[in-house]
């Protein structure tokens, strides 16, 4: 039946439906191992999306941009599964690809901390090592809105609200955890083998300032150990640029500040210390409207504060 056309121009016929994962197999086992998603006439699908017509297919792995995006998008769910099973009271809300890698947005009653962090990522290593299918079904829109309902998910509850009556969603199951997605993803968890969770921010509910805060993980997947290595790297390389230059800029601090008054002061200079010291101490004001302590009159900043405030013999 379907006849399907190869990127290279090859064309291989079927006498019944197949998936794109039956096509990639039927070139060759590596290939369908390597099988992220395909693009069918131009539409990236799952490899379990059935093919009962003629059509353009290209097999996507994670050689490909669309295979990445795949990766990280796929690795945003991993993330949420993971929390869910960390924290089954958080809820799920929205979790996009972003550059060099993913977030995901959780309603929780306190800030994850680094330590929540490295335990879902943990968690998440773990749940991709078991190699869960991650399966597409599909529900109409009021049974997905009572599904998420019943299991305590207001959020997406709310997200599907939003969506017109008459859609059939896809909902991907992996695992013990279910959410909402138009797809495609990676055909199991353990295709996900290169990420890394990054830092945690709080952002609003549908980026509303009125909305609940909500805890914003961010993370980054890669194909390759060496791509996330790369990239670590060049985030490295870039604070230390950073450093480097709020370096330079704390030296010229030292030298105009610090500087004059390191060693021996010459008696003069001392009186004069001790007479800015007494002006500055009777007006404390003045120094915590400069956004400064005003602990004892003493400390660095003090010292740059009272001459700042004269010109010194
Ligand atoms: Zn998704």
């Amino acid at each position: 039946m379907p006849d399907i056309r190869l990127p290279d121009g090859s064309v291989r016929s079927f006498d019944k439906p197949v998936t794109v994962h039956d096509v990639a197999a039927s070139i060759g086992t590596g290939l369908a191992r390597a099988a992220l998603a395909g693009r069918v006439d131009g539409v990236l699908v799952d490899t379990s999306f059935t093919i009962d017509r003629n059509v353009d297919l290209a097999i996507i792995t994670d050689k490909d941009a669309d295979g990445v995006s795949i990766i990280r998008h796929s690795t945003a769910h991993l993330l949420a599964y993971a929390v869910k099973e960390l924290f089954p009271e958080a809820q799920v809300t929205i979790g996009p690809e972003i550059e060099n890698g993913f977030y995901y947005d959780f309603a929780y009653k306190r800030p994850f901390t680094p330590e929540d962090l490295a335990a879902i990522e943990k968690k998440m290593t773990e749940l991709a090592k078991q190699d869960i299918p991650v399966e597409r079904y599909e529900l109409p829109r009021d049974e997905a809105i009572a599904y998420f309902k019943s299991i305590g998910e207001a959020y997406k509850a709310e997200i599907i609200e939003s969506i017109p009556q008459d859609q059939v969603l896809s909902l991907y199951r992996e695992g013990a955890f279910t959410d909402l997605c138009r797809g495609p993803h990676v055909p199991s968890t353990g295709k996900l083998k290169v990420f890394k969770l990054m830092k945690v921010a709080g952002a609003y509910w549908r980026g509303d300032s009125r909305n609940e805060m909500l805890q914003r993980i961010y993370g980054t997947a890669w194909a390759k150990k060496e791509d996330l290595a790369q990239y670590l790297h060049m985030l490295e390389e870039a604070e230390k640029r950073d450093h480097r230059k709020l370096g330079k800029q704390l030296d010229l601090f030292h030298l105009q500040d610090e500087a004059p008054w390191h060693g021996v002061l010459a008696p003069q200079r001392l009186a004069a210390v001790a007479k800015r010291r007494t002006i500055h101490a009777s007006h404390p004001r003045a120094c915590r409207l400069s956004g400064n302590p005003h602990p004892d009159g003493d400390g660095p900043h003090h010292v740059g504060k009272v001459r700042s405030l004269g010109k010194l013999p």
